[in-house]
């Protein structure tokens, strides 16, 4: 693949969906731990009617899709986590408006704009112990990859390997945002359950393989 279609959008987003609906148990275990453990609900019920509301949106407009997915998102996810990937999407989808393919340079700058968005959004930097700490990373190694004039292929799954190892650094810090930061210094330890949904997102763009 040298770029990623409408249509490989909508069926990545049945895999996002996929990935968060198989997480759900693990989603609550860790939003449990660090906040009111409504998370693998929330996440659940917002992708599952982002994926129905894509099935039937026809435009093959990148841009196009990725805002419908942030306002649906928003309309059935109204919990923190729901309404910054929502505002990040988005964004996201403004940034690649227009395009009906994007190539990993297009994947870079729509997850550049997605971050953005959800940092201004969210008052979080890297560091905070959010979802930004496993997608800032991935960001930096797509920038990389565009640089390294890497395949799509080889850019998605080397951004999803920074986002692991991001959402795994994400033990280490201190809760500054929401719920989590209540537990301070006890939030150590506890990965946060937002890079958690961010390592579930890019997973689903890296083992997308159209058919
Ligand atoms: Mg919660």
């Amino acid at each position: 693949m040298i770029s990623l279609n409408g249509n490989d959008f909508r069926t990545i987003f049945s895999g996002i969906r996929d990935n968060i609906v198989n997480s759900r148990d693990m989603l609550t275990g860790l939003d449990s731990a660090l906040g009111d453990g409504d998370l693998g609900i929330t996440m659940c019920r917002g992708f599952e009617e982002v994926q129905k509301a894509l099935e039937d949106f026809e435009d093959n407009d990148v841009g196009k899709i990725l805002v419908k997915a942030g306002m649906v998102m928003a309309q059935t996810s109204p919990s923190t986590m729901g309404t910054l990937i929502a505002t990040g999407f988005m964004k996201a989808g403004k940034a690649v408006t227009g395009k009906n393919e994007i190539t990993l340079a297009g994947f870079h700058a729509m997850m550049e704009a997605f971050i953005e968005g959800i940092m201004v959004r969210g008052h979080a930097k890297p560091g905070d112990k959010t979802i930004i700490d496993a997608l800032y990373p991935a960001v930096e190694e797509l920038l990389k990859a565009v640089k390294e004039e890497k395949s799509i292929e080889d850019g998605l799954s080397a951004a999803y390997e920074a986002t692991a190892i991001g959402a795994e650094t994400t033990k280490g810090m201190i809760a500054k945002h929401g719920r989590p930061s209540y537990y301070g210094e006890k939030s150590i330890g506890k990965e946060d359950p937002g890079a958690a949904v961010g390592v579930l997102i890019m997973k689903a763009f890296a083992e997308y393989k159209r058919m």
